[in-house]
């Protein structure tokens, strides 16, 4: 099916309208058209092949939220007119101890990437959510719930499952003290998920214009880190740190300000590795822990979560053409607080 999309042709090139072809919907696949595609800063990274060499034409997007307007003859999940969900993976291996757990982002074998990655034909370049319309097996997909908007959930489908499962895998809930760095798109979802599990939550951030929205967020506390002797006031402080930060920062500082048996939890993933002074982590029996997405049951539960409490994205919703400039200014951490592109625009 002819696909209208965004593409980067080359690595760090400007995004341009680009068409392509999806594969026919299959006995087990359901076809989508995307209303909304969200723009993580992991789009931006691989475009920019921070993260090694990447694979071009690249049509990025791994946050789509849409209505199902095709199934194939064996699905049972899903009908026509559905809303419909799709995030960072669209297959995995199925068979090994994590995909059979339900927590397929950890497959031996690789998770099949939404884009920059090969499908598991091993040929076909898989293409991301920057298009209009998308086809997926049924079992890497979710359901939407009926009482939120589409634009505000597509962020759910990578940023809202990216701080849920560390926040459910640490046990985040009442009397616990927990500080979210970077209020950008995950760090946001970061703070109204461990405000709604209980937790007092202080934002760590570089912007102190962020503050009055960390705050109507749900956030108790905001700490502006522009001044590093801010964070002197707050060692030994927090149970759990979970750190969304995109760009490289002294981890060490942010290490002492967690109390006994507390944990760093590094989720923002920079292109170049922490230096860590084991000082910090003896010192307090302190643990650096790491997450990456959720699997498909979480994912489930964390939108049937977010129906259940009205949790969506703050999202700034964009055209197409404008995704070169939101890119500018999520790098410059100038978003409230997750763009996301109206897929009727491609
Ligand atoms: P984002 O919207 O750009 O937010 C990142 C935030 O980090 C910014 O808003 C800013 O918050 C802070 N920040 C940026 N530059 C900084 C600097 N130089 N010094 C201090 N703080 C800085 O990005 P995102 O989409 O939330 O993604 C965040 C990171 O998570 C990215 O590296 C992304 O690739 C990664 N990621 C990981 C997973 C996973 O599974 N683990 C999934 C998705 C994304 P303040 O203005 O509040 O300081
Ligand atoms: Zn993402
Ligand atoms: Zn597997």
């Amino acid at each position: 099916m002819n696909t209208r999309a965004y593409a980067a042709l080359a690595a760090k090139s400007e995004l341009v309208p680009y068409q392509f072809d999806r594969r026919e919907v299959g006995a087990h696949d359901v076809a989508l058209e995307i209303a909304y595609a969200g723009i993580c800063h992991s789009d931006i990274h691989q475009v920019r092949e921070e993260w090694g060499p990447a694979i071009f034409p690249m049509v990025p997007g791994h946050e789509i939220a849409g209505v199902v307007t095709s199934v194939g003859s064996s699905v049972t999940k899903f009908k026509v007119g559905d809303r419909i969900g799709v995030g960072v993976f669209v297959d995995s291996c199925r068979s090994c101890d994590s995909c059979r757990a339900g927590l397929q982002q950890y497959c031996v074998e690789s998770m099949t990437g939404t884009y920059n990655g090969y499908e598991r034909d091993g040929k076909t370049v898989a293409m991301g959510g920057y298009s209009n319309y998308f086809v997926i097996n049924e079992d890497y997909a979710v359901h939407i719930p009926a009482n939120l908007p589409l634009d505000g959930v597509a962020p759910l489908l990578c940023a809202g499952i990216t701080l849920y499962s560390p926040i459910k895998h640490w046990r985040v809930g009442p009397g616990m003290k927990v500080a979210v760095m970077g209020l950008g798109g995950l760090g946001h979802m970061g703070v109204k998920f461990a405000v709604a599990m209980g937790a007092e939550v202080t934002v760590l951030s570089h912007s102190p214009q962020k503050e009055k929205d960390a705050l109507a967020m749900g956030a108790h506390h905001f700490v502006s880190t522009k001044d590093p002797s801010s964070l002197k006031d707050h060692e030994k402080e927090f149970d759990v740190i979970l750190n969304t930060v995109s760009a490289e920062l002294d981890i060490n500082q942010y290490l002492s300000l967690l109390r006994l048996n507390g944990t760093l939890v590094v989720i923002g993933l920079p292109g170049k590795p922490y230096a860590v002074e084991v000082g910090s982590l003896l010192n307090g029996r302190r643990s650096i822990g790491g997450s990456m997405i959720g699997g498909i049951p979480e994912l489930q539960e964390m939108l049937d979560f977010c129906g259940k409490h009205n949790i969506v994205s703050d999202v700034e919703v964009i055209k197409a053409d404008y995704i070169n400039a939101a890119y500018g200014r999520t790098v410059e951490s100038d978003v409230k607080y997750r763009f996301v592109i109206d897929a009727s625009t491609f």
